[in-house]
């Protein structure tokens, strides 16, 4: 059966690789969707689609898990999310199963009828996209330690910290 993983991944970090492994466990097929693929320069969505995809492939290859996984980009259907579940249907390869920890993303699913299903929690505390865009915006770097390995140059090359730092910072 072939499974599909949802995440924003801004940014892409060890917590949504544990998830990855945990999958490709368990399937002989994953699918990763990018989503809110429209949004990026923002606080909450700082990267771009594309620059995602760079950090997903990175990883993946590093891992030599690249000939297992396929990739797709969705964007966010605004106000409008009982459409959500039909636009993942229209960006993504057909999958059996959708694997979501998100209480909302769980919600747009079941609407669509699409059977969901949790993962493990992995270091939940640390790794978490949110507590790595703080990170960076304070210029902690210890932030490093809790993305994998092959996305750090990728970071590193877009000037990520600095990006989120300004994106963070109050307007006046
Ligand atoms: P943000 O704080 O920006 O929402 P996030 O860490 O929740 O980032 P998302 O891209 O929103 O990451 O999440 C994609 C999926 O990965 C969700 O289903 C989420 O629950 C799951 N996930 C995120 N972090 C972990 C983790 N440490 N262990 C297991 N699942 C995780
Ligand atoms: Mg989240």
């Amino acid at each position: 059966a072939r499974a599909l993983f949802i995440g924003r991944f801004q940014p892409l970090h060890r917590g949504h690789e544990e998830v990855i492994k945990w999958l490709l466990g368990r399937h002989e097929e994953l699918v990763v969707a990018i989503g809110s693929a429209n949004e990026s320069f923002t606080p909450k969505n700082p990267f771009t689609v594309g620059e995602r995809i760079e950090m997903l492939i990175s990883m993946l290859k590093e891992l030599n898990l690249i000939s297992k996984v396929m990739y797709c980009a969705v964007p966010d259907t605004k106000g409008d999310s009982a459409l959500w579940y039909a636009y993942v249907h229209g960006q993504c390869p057909s999958f059996d199963v959708a694997y979501t920890n998100d209480e909302f993303t769980r919600l747009c699913f079941e609407y669509g009828n699409v059977k969901v299903l949790n993962t493990p929690f992995f270091n939940r505390e640390t790794y978490s996209g949110t507590r790595i865009r703080e990170l960076m915006a304070t210029g902690d770097k210890s932030w490093r330690d809790l993305v994998a390995t092959g996305v750090l140059p990728v970071l590193g090359r877009i000037n990520a910290e600095d990006r989120v730092r300004r994106l963070m910072q109050k307007q006046i």
